[in-house]
């Protein structure tokens, strides 16, 4: 279902309009196209504090032109226009008197970056040992997502914990990218385990088989097809009743791509996915999910019972199925689908959010043991409101509150998610684990 406030606003009269009256002036987002990858425009690099990285050889690669770097931020501004990008290096804030700095530096910066820009801190890991370090990078989780809130024109913030730059390459390529439009006010941890470089960043999946679950249509046919782009071979599973769109996407997507009519319910769906992918797997996605709202009151067992097993039972299920068949080969990915839903809790989804909660933890408790015994990472994304099948059978009022309760004030697209998900399973984000990314336009609910 069209977007038609996000239309109106994008004319001259309709801007006027809805400005007048206060109403929220979402941007149009800049999104990744072939003919256009990456965000037009400088990158400003800025560090305050002493950090121990080495920024520049990976800033370089990012398809950004490395701006001016001055010595202080202030003298930025006249040499500076408009940005893309602002990378702000604060890993070495350990103190109050440092975190000044951070606003010494990005406050005369901020109305440069240019719509659809962004705007990434780097903080250093808390230290248990130092509570001011601890409460100054902490602090920089709260001021990330504060002026995501505020920055508007489609522009993002985002905080990257790190220790070291060619580990978090991958991440830092997708936040500063057209790829990650829809994801703002985001924390991510990137530790120190084994990156693979791929000999082509444009197809960093060639050779690789990816298996995504519930993929005929919505939010599972992007992750489809941009794995595919990204140069994976597909099985597009989904239920048997759909066979026949999952065979007509494979059909599209080409690569060798092929459907798996088969519900991840089934008891052995683990062994039949194994048996399908008898080479291996790398990169297994778990989107299928359902809905059956109901508040509580009203809930009978069955809509409690079958949206916990397709949305959580099936994913505990395969995933033990699959690691324990060693049918995820080495440097392998998994990535969940949680949703904001399962973090903020909301009303008439008691059955959906504990599904949802329940795949957050299944990846944060995962995740360690997985990169240690199988080498394979275990993240989850958690969408907020997408504009698919199942938003657009929303009720008016809902959908649009849901539509604009979020500092880009829009809902998200499929490949918002797929975009977020592709960069989870490449193969230089070895070092992302156990993370939980919102793909919510950073979303009033939840954090
Ligand atoms: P959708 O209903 O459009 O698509 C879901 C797909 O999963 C369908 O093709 C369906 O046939 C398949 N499926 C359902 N049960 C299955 C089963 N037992 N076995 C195999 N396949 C099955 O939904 P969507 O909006 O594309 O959502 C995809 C995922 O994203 C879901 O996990 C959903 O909970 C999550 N999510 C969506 C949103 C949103 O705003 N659309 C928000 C948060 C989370």
């Amino acid at each position: 279902m069209a977007d038609r406030y996000l239309s109106l606003t994008a004319t001259a009269p309709g801007r006027f309009l809805t400005r007048r009256l206060g109403l929220p002036q979402p941007a149009a987002l800049r999104r990744w196209s072939a003919e256009h990858p990456s965000l037009d425009g400088d990158l400003l690099h800025l560090t305050v504090g002493a950090s121990a990285l080495d920024l520049p050889p990976v800033l370089a690669r990012t398809g950004l032109t490395p701006g001016s770097s001055p010595a202080s931020a202030s003298s930025s501004v006249a040499a500076v226009a408009a940005v893309a990008a602002v990378v702000l290096d604060a890993t070495g804030v350990r103190d109050v008197d440092t975190l000044a700095e951070v606003h010494a530096a990005l406050h005369p910066v901020v109305r440069s970056v240019a719509a659809s820009g962004r705007i990434v801190l780097l903080g250093a890991p808390l230290d248990p040992e130092d509570h001011h370090q601890a409460a100054v990078q902490q602090a920089l989780e709260g001021f990330t997502r504060s002026l995501g809130k505020e920055i508007g024109r489609g522009r993002t913030v985002n905080l990257v914990r790190l220790t070291d730059a060619a580990a978090a390459e991958s991440t830092l390529r997708f936040l500063l990218s057209p790829k990650s439009a829809y994801v703002s006010g985001q924390l991510i941890s990137v530790g120190a385990g084994a990156v693979t470089v791929p000999d082509d960043w444009s197809r960093p999946l060639a050779g690789r088989t990816a298996l995504v679950t519930g993929a005929a249509r919505g939010i599972g046919a992007a992750v489809a097809e941009t794995l595919a782009r990204d140069g994976a071979r597909v099985v597009v599973l989904d239920v048997p009743a759909a066979e026949r769109d999952a065979r007509d996407l494979a059909a599209r997507l080409g690569g060798g791509a092929t459907a798996l009519p088969l519900d991840i319910t089934a008891t052995d769906a683990g062994e039949r996915i194994a048996a399908e992918v008898h080479d291996g797997l790398d990169v297994l996605i778990h989107n299928a999910g359902v809905t059956r709202d109901r508040r509580l009151v009203n809930m009978p067992a069955e809509r409690w019972s079958s949206v916990l097993d397709v949305n959580l039972a099936s994913v505990l299920r395969t995933t033990d199925a699959l690691l324990a068949k060693g049918a995820l080969r080495p440097g392998g990915r998994i990535v969940a689908t949680a949703s904001i839903a399962g973090l903020a809790g909301n009303a008439g989804q008691t059955n959906y959010g504990a599904s949802k909660a329940g795949v957050a933890g299944l990846v944060r408790a995962l995740a360690p043991r997985a990169l240690a015994e199988h080498g394979v990472t275990v993240n989850a994304v958690a969408p907020g409101f997408i504009e698919t099948k199942m938003t657009a059978a929303v009720p008016l009022f809902i959908r649009e509150a849901g539509r604009r309760m979020n500092s880009l004030a829009q809902g998200g697209l499929p490949v918002d998610v797929a975009e977020t998900t592709a960069w989870l399973a490449h193969p230089a984000s070895g070092a992302v684990n156990g993370q939980v990314v919102r793909v919510c336009g950073q979303s009033l609910l939840g954090a």
